[in-house]
């Protein structure tokens, strides 16, 4: 038994600033992600693999509305929402990822029994759809996946008509007290803001995974997909190296083929998780103005959480250590 078990966990990561920050809103975003946390805790101290693990922290962030994935996910051009997911099992180099569905509740449960259940590694809209059905997953229309926070964003995107980025301070505050909506102040800054959830993990029988899901970017053309369903940009997993899920500018992250690059850079340069992880974040990522971070885990329970922007949701959680979250760099 591994007794290094341990998984890692993003919410997004962005301009986030202190200043904007209130208490209570920076508890909300702590408690989600503790809680989150010491559930993947929960499923590897119960002798679960890894890719338990990752599809149950994924699957409770994208219930969660604080984060763009499930509810909570952000609007297209349209005004609907379409919905990506991956996951990687680093034990056998399964696969298996989805993308722009819209009315699967769980994309990340889709994504795992494509995973588990198909002789392909991707399906997409329809399709995809269609085999979630066929496979008993839980339906919901589209609407489910509203916040007024998110719409007031997509809002402000359309009337500056360009796509935005996940969270936007300005318009997510503005409605922070309307409605029964749970999503608070976010101190994100408008122009940078990136969103999308991820989750890595090292089980105790020393096995990796890694899970990816997102709504994408804010008015977003309606087909647009980004690095989060793609194996190897958003998402990887391989027991020789290293677990990797991604958020960010999703254009750049599959550019970069980010999330492969780290676990390419350990095998063929031979060098550390982190060495490897901070020159895709800070500098291969950078050259092109991929802004963003990753979370990552080795095969020796080796964490690291790199970003290049002011700050990114995220924490990791070791077998009977209490979770550590943190939000500014
Ligand atoms: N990477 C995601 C995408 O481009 C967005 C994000 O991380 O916020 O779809």
């Amino acid at each position: 038994m591994n007794s290094n078990a341990v998984i890692a966990i993003h919410g997004g990561a962005g301009t986030i600033l202190r200043t904007s920050m209130s208490a209570s809103a920076e508890t909300g975003y702590h408690a989600a992600l503790n809680a989150v946390l010491s559930a993947g805790q929960r499923v590897l101290a119960d002798g679960g693999s890894a890719l338990d693990a990752v599809s149950e922290a994924v699957r409770l962030l994208e219930d969660c509305a604080l984060f763009n994935a499930g509810h909570g996910a952000v609007y297209t051009a349209a005004g609907t929402h379409e919905l990506d997911a991956a996951i990687m099992d680093g034990r056998t180099l399964d696969a298996g990822a989805i993308c722009c569905v819209k009315r699967v509740r769980n994309p990340i449960l889709a994504a795992r029994r494509v995973l588990e259940r198909s002789d392909h590694v991707l399906f997409t809209g329809d399709g995809a759809e269609a085999f979630a059905a066929a496979q008993g997953l839980e339906f919901v229309d589209n609407g489910y996946f509203d916040t007024d926070a998110r719409y007031r964003q997509w809002q402000l995107a359309r009337e500056q008509q360009r796509p935005m980025l996940d969270h936007d301070a300005a318009t997510l505050a503005s409605t922070a007290s309307s409605n029964d909506d749970p999503t608070p102040h976010e101190p994100i800054d408008p122009n940078r803001k990136f969103g999308t959830v991820g989750a890595v993990a090292l089980d105790r029988h020393g096995h990796l995974a890694a899970a990816t899901s997102t709504g994408g970017v804010t008015n977003k053309q309606v087909g647009r997909v980004g690095d989060t369903p793609l194996i190897g940009a958003g998402c990887y997993a391989d027991d020789a190296t290293c677990a990797v899920s991604t958020t960010g500018a999703g254009e750049m992250f599959m550019r970069m083929v980010a999330a492969y690059d780290v676990a390419a850079q350990m095998a063929y340069r031979q060098v550390s998780l982190e060495e490897a992880a901070h020159d895709v974040v800070m500098n291969r990522l950078p050259k092109i103005d991929g802004r963003g971070g990753l979370v990552a885990v080795d095969a020796r329970g080796n964490v690291t959480l790199p970003f290049n922007t002011e700050g990114m949701y995220r924490g990791f959680a070791r077998l009977g250590e209490a979770p550590v979250t943190a939000i500014y760099r």
